[in-house]
């Protein structure tokens, strides 16, 4: 089970203590973007997201990490001057090493952020890097991701069970 299991838990991307990650040596952040950043159904950055990772570029290279085509990207990686990575295929690592490649980051410089087990936990748990669930910023989901919440959901009954997660009791 312990592929399933996050690094670290919190409730969102506002809750995360990046000096923390900082200290551990982070360097990369790699956010998901639907459900993470914004519910799916938002096509642009808000303000309040834009004035905080223009702070978190600061101390960390920022890379939108999603399985959603660029044509959904696009006016975030404009909008927030970050760089993306579109159509992942999370939870395949082939995007994950890329990354890590083109950047020359090692797997204890890297972390993801996301909003689902199935994808961004795995993914990230599989290749090395640090990992961060969040909640989701929104109820609603694609279709396609609804498929993936009933595993999730099964996958979080078997963690409950075995006294390893629980939603809403958060660590770091
Ligand atoms: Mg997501």
């Amino acid at each position: 089970m312990e592929q399933y299991l996050p690094d670290i838990y919190q409730q969102s991307i506002y809750a995360v203590d990046y000096k923390k990650l900082k200290e551990r040596g982070i360097k990369c952040i790699l956010f998901d973007l639907d459900n993470t950043l914004v519910p799916y159904q938002i096509k642009t950055p808000p303000e309040k997201l834009i004035s905080f990772i223009g702070e978190l570029k600061k101390e960390f290279k920022i890379v939108l990490f999603s399985n959603s085509p660029k044509s959904r990207l696009r006016p975030f990686k404009e909008q927030l001057e970050v760089d993306c990575l579109a159509s992942a295929c999370k939870p395949s690592s082939y995007s994950f090493f890329k990354v890590l490649n083109e950047y020359r980051y090692n797997v204890n410089e890297v972390v993801i952020i996301g909003d689902q087990l199935i994808t961004d936990i795995i993914g990230g748990n599989k290749v090395g890097i640090t990992t961060i669930l969040i909640n989701p910023v929104s109820t609603k989901d694609p279709w396609w991701t609804a498929i993936n919440r009933s595993r999730e959901r099964r996958i979080m009954k078997k963690l409950n069970d075995r006294d390893l997660f629980f939603k809403g009791r958060y660590y770091d």
